[in-house]
């Protein structure tokens, strides 16, 4: 089921699902009930361009702290417990916009009823989260039962006719995730949840993210992202933001061209493209700017760029959709590209 068709469920004003934008979220990191460091993180993540935040309920503390969060922060926030209703109950109570809880952990049949009335009452979604590492072991280890374990989960949730539902289903292996997912899109009507799990640190998980959740993006299958990656999860949105403008899923991000350097190039590039790469990081535009190392090749490989700069000796040519501008000195390189970004 393309993203379009899948049935939208709406977190606290944000939509997943029934649309082409995929939602980008991410998840704390602090402890929850420290709500000074969780709301400082979180508004950091909200600057950045996350859209949804989740964070993890360890005990009635951290439900609690719920509340308090939620009155600082300017995103729909999703409160992530395993096995303890009470814990979710009191989420809800709490305000939470969305949970992620898997009901078929709960045995307490009339606790899953109570947590399914509330989220009704209060229109919280729930997530079902069937991640490939952690598979009741009454099944074999295999995609397809990841599926019929989503099914079991589901079964409680429809039998007390309850759809306001996403689904995830993720596995450390991005091929194992490709297939899962397609498997889950062709299975359920629900709005798809992606991420590749545990996938490491920066380089790796950007590699493994993008394999999977791109291929899957592409073929128009899931609604909101999340990239997981081993450090500070500012980096996650930034990975995030730049795979959904590479899909061509996203405008309002800034996009980066530059060339790998040669033996043709003539003036010291390579801490401009560091320093521009960063500063594009905060830059929501539909712009496109190159950074190429010599003339010769430069602008016409980079004609498509809004603006961009080639070297020349100890200098560099502005140009502006491939049309060469003026020089520029290298001292005044970066100044001259932020204030032509700002002013685009
Ligand atoms: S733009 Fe110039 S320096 Fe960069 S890779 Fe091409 S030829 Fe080499």
């Amino acid at each position: 089921m393309n993203r379009t068709e899948t049935r939208p469920v709406n977190v606290g004003g944000v939509q997943i699902g029934g649309q082409n934008k995929v939602v980008i979220q991410s998840m704390t990191n602090t402890k929850t009930k420290d709500v000074e460091a969780t709301v400082k993180q979180i508004r950091k993540l909200e600057d950045a361009g996350c859209e949804i935040i989740r964070v993890a309920i360890l005990d009635m503390e951290d439900a609690k702290a719920v509340k308090q969060i939620k009155e600082q922060i300017r995103i729909p926030l999703v409160c992530d417990i395993h096995f303890n209703p009470d814990f979710a109950l009191q989420a809800i109570r709490s305000g939470t916009d969305k949970i992620r809880l898997n009901p078929g952990n709960i045995e307490d049949e009339d606790k899953i009823k109570e947590i399914v009335e509330l989220c009704k009452e209060r229109h919280v979604p729930i997530r079902i989260g069937i991640n490939a590492g952690s598979l009741n072991r009454k099944y074999k280890h295999s995609e397809e039962a990841m599926i019929e374990s989503a099914k079991d989960h589901l079964r409680i949730l429809e039998s007390l006719d309850f759809h306001d539902i996403c689904l995830s289903f993720k596995s450390s292996d991005p091929l194992e995730c490709i297939k899962a997912y397609k498997l889950a899109a062709a299975t359920f009507p629900y709005p798809l949840h992606l991420g590749v799990t545990e996938a490491g640190g920066l380089l790796n998980s950007t590699i493994k993210s993008s394999l999977a959740l791109g291929n899957l993006l592409l073929d128009g299958i899931g609604d909101t992202i999340r990239i997981s990656i081993s450090d500070d999860p500012i980096e996650e949105i930034r990975v995030a933001k730049k795979l959904l403008r590479a899909c061509g899923l996203r405008k309002d991000v800034a996009n980066l061209v530059s060339c790998p350097t040669c033996g043709r190039i003539q003036y010291d590039m390579l801490p401009i493209v560091k320093e521009m790469e960063a500063y594009l990081d905060t830059v929501n535009k539909d712009i496109t700017v190159a950074i190429m190392g010599c003339p010769v090749n430069g602008p016409q490989e980079a004609s498509r760029a809004d603006i961009g700069v080639a070297g020349g000796k100890d200098q560099a040519i502005l140009f502006k959709k491939g049309q060469i501008v003026r020089s520029i000195p290298q001292d005044q390189i970066i100044a001259v590209l932020k204030q032509e970004i700002e002013n685009y």
